[in-house]
């Protein structure tokens, strides 16, 4: 038997929904993810847009001042210190000459200093030049955002930003999305945690968005609150378009690994890889011995589970529709078989339909494209069983009227085994009845049966039908069968199922008259007797 683990079936299941399960919140969480990284991203261009404010005003205001640089600050002490105490962000302005700041709007002008630049001041495309410093002249422990316009190598105007604005604007920008804001220039940062600089390399780290500007860079840290309102809004949706997939994805592979679809594909893998052989069982004339044919019986011959009888899968390739190609892939063989001309010719070749082959046309078409003209000389009889219910009556009496105008009869299987025998019999032309061996008497006092199979003769004869009995395994049966005049058996009394390379002896051993032997070895009438079976399945 073909075996179909459930454990496995269980088992894949299990491995598509966790899968699946595991891929969808893997793309839940990417989408945490990517709304998070777009929620950062335009924090930090509102941060950058704020501080871009502060700096590019206080620029402007120093660009105005450097009218004054080089003049004498007693001129323009006053001056100054107007443009010092109206611009808003300034904690004090200098005038640069020759790389000293000689002169602030915060100090008297006899009291003019002589201070270096601070050191390191970045330079910006604009020529405009900044950097953060701790202090400043005066302010002690205050950073401070140091903007340098330069009138000359070594001229210019120096202004001192104060870092209170800087600061508060980090903060204004900070919501609950985030963690912390940062300001950076250089190696030195401004953030929202503290009112001092830190060192960059410390203060930016974990940085999830950053934006670098002219001037500065802008970054910042995303809070924990940001990933649960993100996890909360996406998890409700992940979770039940994954719990729908998964289902789905479970049921479709749990239905893939059935049963019935494990043993569809092992057929259609059986009818890929040949491993459907047919075997022939002897037809016997009762009244001469004769053998005038033979029912071809599939077998298959599975790699794993050895030698498989019909009765294992024919329902199964009936059920889902393969028994179409399988019966396509059959007829090849018989034809194959029967084109080596080495059986007595006017041999009957009966095969089997199941119920599929008689909604349409396609068993018509695969006969004769098959067997073509071999049936003018080793007619084909279509056999058709009634175990299972042929549905649509129209389309069924079609294909036998074709199949019958082609020259294939037909006969009725295994008669009396359902009870709708007697409907088939009024609705359906059959050329041949064949009886269930379940109706041969098994014993000389086997009344009931006897009465049943005689009454079914009485009927078949009644019906102008040729009558085969099956299933004859005793020499009381062939004798009865005899007696009631039934033209033909079949059965273990007379031969099993055997190869083709049998069958060619045995059916010219028992041709007789009528039947044209290829090589004329038997033109006599062979009584039967029960026979020295070849290697039989
Ligand atoms: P069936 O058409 O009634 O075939 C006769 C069955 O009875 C065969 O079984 C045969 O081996 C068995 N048989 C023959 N003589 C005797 C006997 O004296 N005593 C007993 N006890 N049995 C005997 P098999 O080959 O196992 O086939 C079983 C059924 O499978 C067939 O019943 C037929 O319905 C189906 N089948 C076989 N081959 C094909 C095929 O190629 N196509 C289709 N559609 N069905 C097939
Ligand atoms: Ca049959
Ligand atoms: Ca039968």
């Amino acid at each position: 038997m073909i075996q179909h683990s459930r454990v496995a079936q269980w088992l894949v299941t299990g491995l598509v929904v966790t899968v699946t399960l595991l891929v969808v919140l893997l793309l839940g969480w990417l989408r945490v993810v990517g709304a998070s990284q777009a929620i950062l991203q335009e924090e930090t261009e509102r941060q950058r847009d704020a501080l871009e404010r502060i700096v590019d005003s206080a620029d402007t205001a120093l660009q105005g001042a450097t009218a004054w640089v080089g003049r004498n600050c007693s001129e323009v002490n006053g001056a100054l210190q107007a443009e010092g105490t109206l611009s808003p962000y300034f904690r004090s302005i200098w005038l640069v000459s020759h790389g000293k700041m000689y002169c602030s709007s915060v100090a008297r002008t006899d009291q003019a200093i002589d201070m270096p630049l601070p050191n390191e001041l970045v330079p910006l495309l604009t020529g405009t030049r900044a950097i953060f410093v701790a202090s400043t002249p005066y302010v002690r422990d205050a950073p401070a955002l140091a903007i340098f316009v330069p009138t000359s190598a070594t001229d210019g105007v120096l202004g001192f930003v104060d870092g209170v604005y800087l600061t508060e604007s980090l903060h204004s920008v900070k919501n609950s999305n985030l963690e912390w804001t940062a300001m950076t220039i250089g190696k030195l940062s401004l953030t929202s945690e503290a009112p001092t600089l830190e060192s960059a390399s410390v203060a930016t780290r974990g940085a999830q968005s950053t934006l670098t500007s002219e001037l500065f860079t802008t970054s910042l840290a995303g809070s924990p609150s940001l990933t649960r309102r993100l996890i909360a809004n996406y998890a409700p949706i992940f979770l039940s378009f994954g719990a729908v997939i998964a289902v789905l994805l479970g049921i479709l592979t749990f239905r893939h690994l059935s049963p019935a679809q494990f043993m569809r594909r092992q057929i259609a893998l059986g009818i890929k890889r040949n491993e459907f052989k047919v075997y022939y069982q002897p037809v016997m004339e009762l009244a001469t011995g004769r053998c005038t044919g033979a029912e071809a019986l599939v077998r298959w011959h599975h790699p794993v589970a050895g030698l498989v009888r019909p009765d294992a899968f024919i329902p199964i390739a009936e059920g889902n529709g393969l028994i179409i190609e399988l019966t396509r892939s059959l007829l090849k063989l018989i034809r194959n078989d029967v084109a080596k001309g080495a059986l007595p010719q006017g041999f009957h070749i009966a095969i089997n339909l199941a119920e599929r082959h008689l909604r349409d046309n396609t068993i018509v078409q695969d006969i004769e494209r098959i067997y073509g003209s071999l049936n003018d000389t080793y007619p084909l009889i279509a056999e058709i069983t009634e175990r299972y219910v042929i549905r649509d009556s129209a389309a069924a009496r079609n294909v036998m009227a074709e199949l019958q105008r082609r020259g294939i009869e037909t006969a009725l299987d295994d008669f009396g085994a359902e009870n709708n025998s007697i409907g088939y019999l009024k609705r359906y032309d059959f050329n041949y009845l064949k009886i269930d061996k379940e109706f041969l008497p098994v014993t000389e006092d086997d009344v009931v049966t006897r009465n049943i199979c005689d009454s079914i003769i009485d009927l078949a004869e009644r019906m102008g039908m040729t009558i085969v009995a099956e299933g004859v395994e005793s020499e009381m049966q062939a004798k009865y069968l005899r007696q009631r005049n039934v033209t033909y058996a079949q059965g273990y009394l007379f031969a099993r199922p055997i190869s083709f390379d049998e069958l060619v002896p045995f059916a010219i051993a028992h041709a007789g008259a009528g039947l044209t032997t290829v090589k004329q070895v038997s033109a006599t009438v062979t009584p039967i007797t029960p026979l020295t079976q070849p290697k039989a399945v």
